[in-house]
Formats: structure tokens, sequence, C-alpha cells
């Protein structure tokens, strides 16, 4: 069995509700939510959390955005200088961010998944209790999220 949150492998998984969604977790993971137990289709609260951590959703570039940025332009047929012209910035400022030495901002980024018709920005849960604990969202929880 996989934990929804971290992504781990476990033995044995604790069901919790996180924001109103139901997930799979191991040990670890199980103070981000109150765990719950589904009963015939119904969810019973069995465990009040002793710190409430309220998740907050925040948005992150991927880390291979420049391979993303690269494949997709070129198979778009646009040069460097045409997407820098469209994105209203410099044709080196394009060039230095497929190159992976600058990450575009949030709002350019925005644009750029817009012109390249690609995903760009992930989601992730960021948790201000204790250290700044950041992970990535797995999948399931990505489309749950934009439901
Ligand atoms: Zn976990």
């Amino acid at each position: 069995m996989i934990c929804e949150i971290c992504g781990k492998k476990s033995d044995k998984l604790s069901t919790i509700m996180v924001d109103g969604a139901i997930l799979h977790v191991c040990s670890e993971c199980r103070k981000y939510g109150r765990e719950v137990e589904i009963k015939y289709g119904k969810v019973d609260e069995i465990r009040k959390p002793k710190v409430t951590t309220v998740p907050i959703y925040d948005e992150e570039i991927v880390d291979n955005y420049h391979i993303i940025l690269r494949k997709y332009r070129e198979e778009k047929g646009l040069t460097q200088e045409e997407m820098a012209k469209i994105l209203n910035i410099k044709s080196s400022t394009y060039r230095s961010i497929e190159e992976g030495k600058i990450k575009p901002t949030i709002d350019l980024a925005k644009k750029i998944e817009k012109i390249l018709k690609i995903k760009i920005i992930k989601k992730v849960i960021l948790f201000e209790e204790g250290e700044n604990k950041s992970f990535e969202l797995t999948v399931a929880d990505i489309i749950r999220l934009e439901d």
C-alpha cells in the first residue's frame, strides 16, 4: 500500500480527512488530517487532531520546466525570439529560462502554459505548523483539487 501524501510504501495505512478529501496515509502523515473511519459509506471522526494544521495550497514551477518549454515551443514551430515577443520579455531572458538558468514567475509561467497549452505549474501543500514542510501532491490529489 502506498501513502497518498508522501508516496512511501507502508504496511498499514490510516484513513484521514484533509480539507474534505479522504486520503489513505502512512503513520507519519496521519498528523496532517483528522483520522476517520468509513462505515457503509458514512464518515465518522474517531480522533481529534492534537494540533490543527491548516493546509495551504501553493503553486510552484516544476523542476523540468525548461525541458518541457523547449519541446513544446519547437513543436509549435516558434523560435525563442518569437516566444519572447509574445511574452513581452527580452529574448535573452527567455533563452535563460529555456536553459534552466532562470525560473519564470508564476504569472509568466501561466502565460507560457496558455500559449503552449502545457502544464508547468504544480500544486503543493504547505503546512505552517512546525518546520515549513512542503511536498508534492500525488496525481490523484491534483485531480481531486481540480474538481
Ligand atoms: Zn506518508
